[in-house]
């Protein structure tokens, strides 16, 4: 498998429907031999996610861990087709990346029209580096659109590997994101790999992404994660 060295989406027991704990998942990180972890607990409008409180309170967490390098962010929410995200550009600017997702529980999917615009409108809020999962059959979208948008406003498009598990709650991915990585190989659009972690042993684990990748013999030099170097893209510049 191609190294890739980063891993910015993954959840701990904060989330509310995650089982490991930071020290566990950081763990599994070193043990994998990542060289950047990332924090992306869920937005405060999900179920059980936390207050914004505990994500002004990071600076609290030491970033350093031997070789692995912990980055602290948010997997924010997009509450409308109008792209707004759950968390308000005070939190935002107060830690490291943001990643913006739509989720079921907060937004309910639109035609492909509205989808796409709530995941435009979301890309072009300053915090907002990665837009995840845009992958789910039941929130359609213009691939071609977006991923021309992504690569105007410089957001990083998500391939999630949790997507492509055969017991993932979302669905067509495979096909959808066959669709969007021809699309960026077409346009030269850079894609991120997550794994969603909401265990540690998965933490780190791109074995579903990678398959997809070697099919459509995808360049490596459009995937973010194979070079520590490229976390500069996607975390917020202060
Ligand atoms: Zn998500
Ligand atoms: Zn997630």
């Amino acid at each position: 498998m191609t190294a890739y060295v980063m891993d910015l989406h993954t959840h701990t027991l904060a989330s509310g429907h995650a089982y490991s704990t930071l020290q566990e998942n950081i763990g599994a990180a070193r043990e994998r031999g990542l060289q950047i972890l990332g924090l992306s607990e869920h937005g405060p409008a999900m179920a059980g996610g936390p207050d914004p409180m505990y994500f002004r309170n990071y600076q609290v967490i030491p970033r350093q861990y031997g070789d692995l390098k912990l980055y602290c962010g948010v997997e924010a929410n997009i509450t409308d087709y109008e792209g707004h995200l759950d968390l308000d550009a005070f939190t935002l600017e107060r830690m490291d990346y943001c990643i913006a997702s739509m989720h079921t529980l907060i937004v309910p999917p639109g035609s492909v029209r509205e989808n796409t615009r709530a995941s435009v409108h979301a890309m072009e809020n300053p915090y907002v580096k990665i837009l995840g999962h845009p992958d789910d059959s039941r929130y359609p979208l213009d691939y071609e659109e977006l991923v021309r948008a992504a690569a105007e406003l410089q957001v990083a498009l998500e391939v999630n590997n949790s997507s492509l598990h055969p017991l993932s709650v979302r669905q067509g991915a495979h096909e959808n994101l066959r669709l969007l990585l021809r699309n960026c190989m077409r346009y030269g659009v850079s894609v991120i790999l997550g794994t969603d972690s909401h265990f540690s042993s998965a933490v780190g684990d791109f074995t579903q992404a990678d398959r997809l990748l070697r099919e459509l013999d995808f360049p490596r030099e459009l995937i973010i994660n194979t070079d520590p170097d490229r976390i500069k893209e996607v975390v917020n510049h202060r």
